[in-house]
């Protein structure tokens, strides 16, 4: 058996990947054997923030033995996590979601924060073990940090989140605003992606009472540009709601520089959506001024009118 894996959530971004790196450090620091691994591709921005700060990507894993050590960060739902995740040993999860489906035979680490981002939580456990932060581990926490808040613009920001932004500029010696703006940029060349890979690059599932859902997003710097493809992505939205059995499909293009979102809508369950948010669809889109949080500003308006 494996040591300890410490891992994020499938589709994997910037803070389920550093996170996981940033965990692997602490957990050495403190003596401890583990090994940080990912459950999916990197996306570009995450390519990016590893190449500038100069750290290899964990290794892939597609599932799990029965009874493996486990730490999981940013998710708890198992929905979101690895294959057989039902049979590990959790052991800890640190992370800022809210809390489903989740359930172990035996006591556990559980550290949650309702704060921007998991490497924040992490930032604070080493201050709290004493463990020093050195350069690198800065940069991967302070990128984390930059892409879950998109630069402290999202709602779900904190004071903690800009604390340590202040701090770990200081420590990593990057600049939050210039660096911080290329990384999420790198994050939005998304001209190479088929549609298939596009709606499933950072996909979460989700379940809306006794409806199945998906909730997609991405990152651009112009609206107009992406929706250009409207049609094909509805067309891999179409086979995905099919082969999945979903009820409802929403896919968010969150534009990073202006905060707002347009989203593509599809399924039986649409309805959910539009009482929601108050608007009617028009060719299967809306725009929402002012969107761009997934977890704060589209999950919960579609939670409360399943
Ligand atoms: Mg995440
Ligand atoms: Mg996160
Ligand atoms: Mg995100």
């Amino acid at each position: 058996m494996e040591k300890t894996l410490i891992f994020g959530h499938k589709s994997p971004d910037t803070d389920t990947i550093c996170s996981a790196i940033v965990m692997e450090n602490l957990q050495k620091k403190l003596g401890k054997e583990a090994k940080a691994v990912r459950l999916g591709n990197l996306n570009k921005e995450t390519e990016y923030v590893l190449n500038h700060i100069g750290v290899d990507a964990p290794e892939m894993i597609n599932e799990i033995e029965d009874g493996q050590e486990v730490i999981l960060v940013d998710h708890n739902e198992f929905s979101q996590s690895v294959k057989n995740i039902e049979n590990a040993k959790i052991k800890m999860v640190v992370d800022h979601h809210r809390i489903c489906d989740f359930q172990t035979s035996e006591p556990l680490y559980y550290r949650a924060e309702p704060v921007g981002c998991t490497c924040t939580i992490l930032y604070k456990l080493y201050k709290e073990n004493n463990v020093e932060i050195d350069k690198k581990i800065a940069g991967l926490m302070m990128s984390a940090i930059i892409s879950d808040t998109l630069l402290l613009k999202s709602p779900t920001k904190t004071q903690e989140d800009e604390k340590a932004i202040e701090e770990l500029e200081k420590i990593s010696g990057l600049k939050a605003q210039e660096y911080g703006l290329d990384m999420l940029k790198a994050g939005t060349d998304l001209s190479d992606f088929t549609a298939n890979e596009l709606i499933a690059l950072d996909c979460k599932v989700c379940s809306l009472k006794d409806k199945s859902a998906k909730v997609a997003q991405v990152n651009t710097a112009d609206i107009a540009d992406m929706m250009k493809r409207k049609e094909e992505i509805e067309e891999s939205i179409k086979n995905d709601i099919e082969k999945d059995n979903l009820d409802l499909f929403v896919f968010a293009i969150t534009d990073i520089i202006n905060s707002n979102s347009q989203v593509i809508v599809l399924g039986k369950s649409s309805d959910i959506f539009e009482r929601g948010f108050g608007k009617k669809l028009e060719d299967n889109t809306a725009f929402l001024p002012g969107v761009v949080s997934r977890k704060k500003q589209i999950l919960p308006v579609l939670q409360e009118n399943a």
